[in-house]
């Protein structure tokens, strides 16, 4: 495959969870530019959704060498690496942290829906390789917008598409019919709301 000939176009990173985060550290580290967007309003959107919850990893396995390498001029200190954090201590001590570092490259409230190549469509094919991608995003306000990207990570997830509760992959017998009882999240229990 030809590289496409776009170095000064950044690398599209699609969602501002741990991962998307961690990649566009990693990116920074080896001099290429990120440009993260992500649908929530905040980074780690999915991960404060279960801000209730607990998690089994430790501090000790949650944080990437690159996004510590990133925070560390900021002042930010290392959670004690033993403990365990909640969903929410993860996104507000490490992930928010993360994303304020990273600045102007984190771009929230824009869900990307689509991902092409410039000048190529279902008829025009030929030369993909060399052109860049086109991001289409769409922003909460309803607006939207077209970016260019040398590349494109997709870190967005799978926390809005679950698994079926049935075997192999495929909806338990009834799983459908009772959708409207069944919850795919992790509700808090202790949550009035
Ligand atoms: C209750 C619970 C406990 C867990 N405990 C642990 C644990 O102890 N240890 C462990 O290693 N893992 C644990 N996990 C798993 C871990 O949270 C996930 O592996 C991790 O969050 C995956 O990170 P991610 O960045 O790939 O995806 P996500 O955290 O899902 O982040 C994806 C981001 O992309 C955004 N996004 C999605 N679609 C779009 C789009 N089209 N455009 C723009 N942005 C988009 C989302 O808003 C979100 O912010 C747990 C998960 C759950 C649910």
């Amino acid at each position: 495959m030809t590289a496409p000939a776009t170095p000064e176009l950044p690398v599209v990173v699609i969602g501002a969870g741990p991962t998307g985060l961690a990649a566009a550290a990693h990116l920074v580290d080896r001099g290429i530019e990120p440009l993260v967007v992500e649908a929530g309003p905040a980074a780690g959107a999915a991960v404060r959704e279960w801000a209730h919850v607990r998690l089994f990893s430790p501090w000790s396995e949650l944080v990437d060498p690159a996004a510590e390498k990133l925070l560390a001029p900021t002042g930010w200190t290392r959670p004690d690496p033993s403990a365990h954090p909640s969903g929410g201590d993860w996104a507000e001590r490490y992930l928010q942290p993360l994303a304020d570092a990273l600045g102007e490259r984190v771009r929230t409230g824009a869900r990307v829906t689509g991902v092409s190549r410039a000048g190529r469509d279902r008829l025009v094919d030929a030369g993909r390789d060399t052109q860049p991608f086109v991001v289409h995003v769409t922003r909460t306000d309803g607006t939207e917008e077209r970016l260019l990207a040398r590349a494109v990570i997709d870190a967005s997830g799978t926390w809005t598409t679950p698994g079926p509760a049935g075997g192999s992959g495929l909806p338990a017998l009834g799983e459908r019919a009772a959708a409207d009882r069944v919850t795919y999240r992790v509700p808090d229990l202790d949550d009035p709301a």
